[in-house]
């Protein structure tokens, strides 16, 4: 055998452009098109000036950061993992609660979802089974039920609102797949749940097999700083702690740390900068209805839409023409949807019109 024959080889997660050009109007990775809270800034001002802040190691518990999440969620700062990122946390948490994964007992995802889910489960050797969608893109929770369809598993994950579709899964109906797997840890990911959708953090009470895992990136327009986190029982919040710090025990940076602290503390900001995108999102349905497109509908700060008319791929090329970015996936299903950030009103406006154009053969 040789050296090459010993490596881990993997096909790496293939995040959205960021281009370098200026100008563009970009709305392919979800960003938040607003800035952070004002506390941020303060924060970063305050790290500035203390020139000696750096010369420690971090908090590794990351402790104002984890008492200020704990606040806002009321819960208890040991129900509480925080991580570089969302990304950071549900790879740490598919090394730790999925690894006995075998083909009898694979996880279980939906076939249309975040695109990361599989390249974890590659990389530590997971077995996994992509449960389809139904036709309207929703999930159906009788598919994820051992009762029902007598395929075991060795964990769920879905994102809820589901990526790229934008749809909601209603409580009562996330409810039925953790209540119908308590001998599986159920994991849903929340990275855009705090655009009207509900969130699965009031089911902690009933259920221990329950994690729920968000993010700074898209709410709080903090995907620069990488700052996500996961809400659970203390008892699977110990475990994922036992796993990361075997990796290094200071993965968050002191800087993240403080003005992650800061946006934590800001619940009106918060408030107001996803109250405000929520209502463009709802602005900007109606303008696609009335262009033709047709979308699931979302609850999330994006809309995954295609024209009957059109090609994804050509309407794609079409707005870039135009500098505005969108994100396509070409796979089978969904080649033809574009999946839209959700900007300012200004940009939707802007958007709303090169498609007018666009669909006009101009
Ligand atoms: N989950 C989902 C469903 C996402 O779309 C993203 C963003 N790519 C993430 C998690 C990760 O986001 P982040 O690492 O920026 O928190």
């Amino acid at each position: 055998m040789s050296w090459e024959d010993r490596i881990r080889k993997v096909e790496p997660y293939v995040a959205g452009e960021q281009p370098k050009e200026k100008n563009i109007i970009k709305l392919n990775t979800n960003e938040c098109p607003y800035p952070p809270a004002p506390g941020v800034e303060e924060a970063v001002r305050r790290l500035a000036s203390d020139s000696s802040a750096l010369r420690l190691y971090p908090d590794m518990d990351a402790t104002p950061l984890t008492n200020a999440l704990a606040k806002q969620y009321g819960v208890d700062p040991d129900q509480i993992f925080v991580g570089v990122g969302s990304d950071d946390v549900l790879a740490l948490c598919f090394l730790t609660f999925f690894s006995a994964g075998s083909e009898e007992q694979p996880l279980l995802f939906p076939d249309i979802t975040y695109s990361f889910y599989d390249v974890w489960a590659n990389l530590y050797r997971i077995p996994f089974c992509r449960i389809p969608l139904q036709d309207d893109f929703s999930i159906n929770p009788e598919d994820y039920l051992p009762a029902v369809t007598g395929q075991q598993n060795c964990g769920i994950i879905f994102p809820n609102p589901n990526a790229p579709t934008g749809l909601e899964l209603p409580q009562t109906e996330v409810e039925k797949i953790i209540a119908g797997n308590p001998d599986s840890i159920v994991i849903v990911d929340e990275a855009y749940v705090d655009f009207g959708a509900q969130t699965a953090l009031p089911l902690l009470e009933k259920y221990e097999n329950l994690l729920v895992v968000q993010t700074f990136s898209k709410s709080r327009a903090m995907a620069g700083a990488r700052v996500g986190f996961a809400i659970g029982s203390k008892k699977l919040i110990g475990y994922l702690k036992d796993v990361k710090f075997s990796f290094n025990s200071y993965t968050m940076n002191l800087p993240s740390i403080l003005i992650g602290t800061a946006s934590a503390e800001d619940a009106a900001w918060f408030q107001e900068t996803t109250g405000r995108i929520s209502a463009t999102r709802e602005r900007f349905k109606k303008e696609l209805s009335a262009m033709g497109f047709v979308f699931p509908d979302s609850r999330s700060n994006f809309v995954f839409a295609r024209h009957p008319g059109f090609s994804g791929a050509d309407l794609q090329a079409a707005l870039r023409a135009r500098r505005i970015v969108v994100r396509r996936f070409d796979k089978p299903k969904i080649k033809d949807y574009l999946r839209i950030t959700i900007g300012t009103d200004e940009q939707m406006d802007r958007v709303v019109e090169a498609l007018k154009e666009i669909l006009a053969g101009q």
